[in-house]
C-alpha cells in the first residue's frame, strides 16, 4: 500500500501529462513562458484573488511574503508550534524573531486564544514589535481565519496564510489561499496539488506586494533581470512543472478534493469508536493533505504493527518547533505550548490520497481495530 499514490494519479492523467511535458520540451522554453502565465491566471481565478505569483517552492513563497512586508530585525512573527519546519524557518532568515503559539487539540490548527496570549506577552515585555501572524492550514483544514483575522486586525498585524497543505480547502464559499493579506502554497509532489519536483506560489489582492514579490523572486529585478533595484533571490517555477500542474488542475478541482473527503469519511466511520479521529469544523472543508488520528497510548506499537502488515504511516510531527535545536538560540517562550507537546506524542497519519481503493481503507481500519492494546485509549 502507498502512503500517497502518485503513480495511480499519473496513470489516471497520463495522456494529458505526457503531452503537456512533450509540448514544453519541443517548444524549447524551460523558464517562464505560456504555461507559467496560464497557471498563474488559472490559480488566481480559482482562489479568487487578484494576483498569483509562482515561485520555486513553498518555503520561498513564505519568505517572499515576509520580504515584501519588509519584516526584519526586532519584529515578532507569530507561528504555530505544531507545523512543518519551513513555517518558522523563514522568520530568522529575514532577521525577525519567531514567537511560537500553541494549537487547538482537536483541529491541530493555531489556537486564537494562545495567539492573543502570546501577543499580549510580547507587548508586555516591550522588546519585540509584533508584526505578523503565519497561520497554517495544517493537514488540509484551513486555520480558524474568522477568529485569527479579528485578532490580527485588532493588533495591526499582517496575516500570512501558509496554505502549503491546504490548497483545495475552503471555509464556506471562500477558497484556501485567499484568507491571508498574503497567502502561499507549495506544489511539493505529496501536497494536495503537487508537481513533479519543487514548486510554490504566492497569492494576494495587493498590487504593491505582488509587484515586490515579482521583483524579489527574480534577483530584485527592475525593468528586467539585468536591471537590479533590490537584493532578491532566484525563485522561479520551472515551465515543465507549470505544465504538469495545468495538466493535473482540472481533475484536482473536479474530482480529487471530493475523493479525499470520501476517503476521510470512510476512515472516520470505521475508526471513530477506536481512536480519536480528525475534527473538521462546521462550514470548513479540508483538502486532506493528511488523515491524522490521535493514539493516546501505544502509538509506536501500532505503527510497527501497521508496518508489519504492509501499511505505511507517518508521525507528523514528532517534535514541537520550540524544541528544535535550530531555534534554540533564536526565540523565547511567551505562552504555554502544552497541546503541541501532547500532540507530538499522539498523532499518527494514515495513508491518504484520492486514488485509495475501498479495500485499502478497510484493511487499514481493520488492522487498527484488531489491536487489543488500543482498548485503553
Ligand atoms: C511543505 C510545507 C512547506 C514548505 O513547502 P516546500 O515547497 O517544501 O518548500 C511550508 N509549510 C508547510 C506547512 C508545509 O507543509
Amino acid at each position: 500500500m502507498e502512503f500517497r499514490d502518485l503513480k495511480a494519479q499519473y496513470l489516471a492523467n497520463q495522456t494529458k501529462i505526457d503531452s503537456a511535458i512533450q509540448k514544453v520540451i519541443l517548444g524549447g522554453q524551460f523558464i517562464g513562458g505560456d504555461p507559467v502565465k496560464q497557471l498563474e491566471e488559472k490559480l488566481a481565478d480559482y482562489v479568487g484573488v487578484k494576483h498569483c505569483i509562482t515561485c520555486a517552492n513553498g518555503t520561498d513563497a513564505l519568505q517572499l511574503a515576509l520580504m515584501a512586508w519588509d519584516i526584519g530585525q526586532g519584529d515578532a512573527v507569530f507561528v504555530p508550534d505544531f507545523t512543518f519546519f519551513s513555517t518558522a524557518e523563514v522568520v530568522p532568515w529575514v532577521q525577525a524573531t519567531p514567537v511560537f503559539v500553541d494549537v487547538d487539540k482537536d483541529t491541530y490548527n493555531m489556537s486564537p486564544e494562545s495567539l492573543e496570549e502570546a501577543i499580549e506577552a510580547v507587548l508586555q515585555e516591550g522588546k519585540l514589535r509584533p508584526k505578523a501572524v503565519i497561520a497554517v492550514d495544517l493537514f488540509g483544514q484551513p486555520a480558524d481565519f474568522p477568529a485569527i483575522r479579528t485578532i490580527a486586525d485588532r493588533y495591526g498585524l499582517q496575516l500570512l496564510e501558509d496554505g502549503a497543505q491546504g490548497f483545495g480547502g475552503s471555509i464556506g464559499e471562500r477558497i484556501a489561499c485567499s484568507f491571508g493579506d498574503i497567502s502561499t502554497t507549495s506544489f511539493f509532489p505529496a501536497k494536495p496539488l503537487g508537481c513533479y519536483g519543487d514548486g510554490g506560489a504566492v497569492f494576494t489582492d495587493n498590487d504593491e506586494w505582488a509587484a515586490l514579490v515579482r521583483s524579489y523572486k527574480v534577483h530584485g529585478k527592475g525593468n528586467n533581470k539585468y536591471d537590479n533595484v533590490r537584493i532578491g533571490m532566484n525563485s522561479r517555477l520551472d515551465t515543465l512543472q507549470a505544465a504538469v500542474l495545468l495538466a493535473k488542475f482540472d481533475r484536482f478541482i473536479a474530482e480529487e478534493v471530493a475523493a479525499v473527503n470520501k476517503v476521510a469519511a470512510q476512515y472516520t466511520q470505521f475508526l471513530q469508536d477506536i481512536v480519536e479521529t480528525p475534527v473538521i469544523r462546521e462550514g470548513f472543508c479540508s483538502s486532506w493533505a493528511q488523515y491524522t488520528i490521535k493514539v493516546k497510548n501505544h502509538r509506536d506499537d501500532l505503527q510497527r504493527m501497521l508496518a508489519a502488515n504492509g501499511i505505511p504511516s507517518m508521525v507528523y510531527y514528532s517534535k514541537p518547533l520550540h524544541e528544535q535545536k535550530a531555534f534554540s538560540d533564536l526565540h523565547r517562550l511567551y505562552c504555554s505550548l502544552d497541546n503541541t507537546v501532547e500532540l507530538c506524542r499522539e498523532v499518527l497519519s494514515l495513508p491518504m490520497h484520492p486514488y485509495m481503493g475501498d479495500w485499502e481503507i478497510e484493511k487499514t481500519a481493520k488492522a487498527i481495530a484488531s489491536v487489543k492494546i488500543l482498548g485503553d485509549q
